[in-house]
């Protein structure tokens, strides 16, 4: 008996790689995305300089240190160095107190 073989035409190998972004080039971008989110210098300040208020020492744990905020020492959300010397923990009414009294010095600085 004669076996038929059916002919398979070859279909070309696809390339994964359809972007032309190398994944050396992806991972930078998304690196440098998440150092600006604010959710990652905060949780770089507090581990940096601890869950305790810089200002009045209250302490905080992990079930309410969302209630500590970093502050940028001036001003300068933009302003994130790695080494946490800009950013100060402090907890919701030392950061307000810091805010009121210096919102004079940051309107007449153009903030
Ligand atoms: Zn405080
Ligand atoms: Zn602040």
């Amino acid at each position: 008996m004669a076996q038929n073989r059916s002919f398979k035409p070859r279909r070309p190998i696809k390339k994964v790689t359809d972007s032309n972004k190398s994944v050396e080039e992806i991972i930078r971008e998304l690196k440098a995305a998440s150092q600006n989110t604010n959710s990652n210098y905060r949780q770089q300040s507090l581990q940096i300089h601890g869950l305790i208020c810089a200002k009045c020492g209250r302490e905080f744990d992990e079930k309410n240190k969302n209630q500590l905020t970093v502050h940028h020492k001036d001003g300068n959300h933009n302003n994130n160095p790695q080494d946490g010397s800009n950013w100060e923990n402090l907890c919701a009414y030392c950061h307000d107190d810091e805010h009121t009294r210096g919102l004079l010095g940051d309107y007449i600085a153009g903030k």
